[in-house]
């Protein structure tokens, strides 16, 4: 058997429809955020990044990487052991009361990403749950999907952000079976909010629990960065909120928020908590600094969409198409696979402006997009280079439309 052909063959096909996925091999240079240095091939040497889920620049934020060092000093590098084993250390405890503080929780559990924190616990509820039925957003995160799925509990899926769907899905199923309704509040390519209210009505008439992925959301809206059900005072009424540590918080990790009964069950059943080594207590530290940072501090969140709104404005003006949304996330629509990575790529060797293509699967084929982020950090002059490199390229398709 020749297993390498066997790779190939899906691989060369991946790569003829344009969807084979090439990595930009950066450095990351510690105060110069967004800024790093390139060691792909055919790039400049320093690039501005444009497409970072760190969206604060929190991961090189003096608080956290201090914080950070000094966590390696006094507890060195590793957790030593799952949680169960030894590997519970102080700064994991400290990392979750300050989780359960942001969201006005009584407890919080933490896991080594957002990703495992809604595999384990989505597939822990939905099988231990008797008779349990999981109401899904359509367009919920490959993470959810992949914990509903693995749960076997049946799944129902409602229109994407759409309440009266909901409703009459949950309307038709059995009234005393427990329910999860699950959805994320800032979906990350389109960068729509959902109606958090609505849904959570609609929940409460149903006796449905709610889920709710904060992922995209915490560190950046909410007076103390809580997400978006801060924002709306909603987190009080919102069973289980999720979030993650890497993305506007600049670290690792992921978590989950609830009761107290809540998070010991999940402590209790979920493989993906029980089997695997603790984040190292620095990732710990560090997390929980940008944490208490973010809750204080207004100014990276107002800085932020100081530019958001800038770049929007700008991409106006010079006629550049871009989804319209309540979010800081701006996605200039495509729709090919090949053009995307195509202006992808010129982008990054004329003009050093890195942002990846965003294909198949992670968006529907035909929704191809570059998706721009600008941060705190991101300079009104950063700014104007990517429009102006966008306004050349769009006449320049012009012209090979033209011409064809
Ligand atoms: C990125 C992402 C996750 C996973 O979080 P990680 O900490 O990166 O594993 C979960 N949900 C959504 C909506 C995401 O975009």
């Amino acid at each position: 058997m020749d297993y390498d052909a066997l790779f190939q063959t899906q691989l060369d096909a991946l790569k003829a429809e344009g969807n084979y996925r090439i990595f930009a091999e950066l450095e990351r240079q510690r105060g110069q955020f967004p800024r790093a240095i390139s060691h792909s091939e055919n790039t400049p040497d320093q690039v501005t990044v444009w497409c970072s889920n760190d969206y604060l620049g929190m991961g090189q934020h003096p608080v956290v990487i201090n914080a950070m060092k000094d966590a390696v000093d006094r507890f060195g590098a590793g957790a030593g052991g799952t949680r169960n084993i030894s590997g519970t250390n102080h700064a994991h405890l400290l990392l979750e009361r300050e989780l359960a503080d942001l969201h006005g929780k009584e407890a919080a559990l933490l896991f080594t990403s957002g990703y495992v924190s809604n595999w384990a616990a989505l597939s822990t509820l939905g099988s231990r749950l008797p008779d349990c039925i999981i109401l899904s957003d359509e367009l919920n995160h490959a993470s959810m999907i992949e914990g509903i799925r693995h749960s076997r509990a049946k799944k129902v899926l409602w229109k994407h952000n759409d309440p009266k769907d909901l409703e009459a899905k949950l309307a038709a199923l059995p009234a005393n079976a427990p329910k999860i309704v699950a959805f994320e509040s800032v979906y990350s390519m389109d960068g729509d909010i959902a109606p958090i209210r609505e849904i959570v009505e609609v929940a409460e008439k149903y006796g449905a629990m709610t889920y709710l992925d904060e992922v995209h959301a915490v560190g950046m809206y909410g007076p103390r960065g809580g997400g978006v059900a801060e924002r709306e005072g909603l987190m009080d009424r919102i069973t289980l909120i999720e979030g993650t540590l890497g993305k506007a918080y600049g670290v690792v990790g992921g978590y989950i928020t609830g009761s107290v009964a809540l998070c010991d069950f999940i402590r209790s059943f979920a493989s993906g908590f029980i089997f695997t080594t603790a984040l190292p207590p620095a990732v710990a530290a560090a997390a929980q600094a940008s944490i208490a940072h973010l809750k204080a501090s207004n100014t990276e969140r107002e800085a932020q969409r100081q530019q958001v709104a800038r770049l929007r404005a700008k991409l106006d003006r010079a006629g550049i198409p871009h989804l319209d949304n309540d979010s800081h996330i701006i996605p200039v629509m495509i729709k090919d696979p090949v053009k995307c990575r195509q202006l992808a790529d010129i982008l990054m060797q004329d003009f050093g402006i890195y942002v990846q293509p965003i294909n198949y699967p992670t968006v529907p084929k035909g929704t191809e997009r570059l998706r721009f982020t600008p941060s705190p950090y991101h300079s009104d002059a950063d700014i104007d280079h990517l429009v102006a490199a966008l306004t050349t390229l769009w006449k320049r398709c012009a012209i090979s439309h033209a011409v064809a």
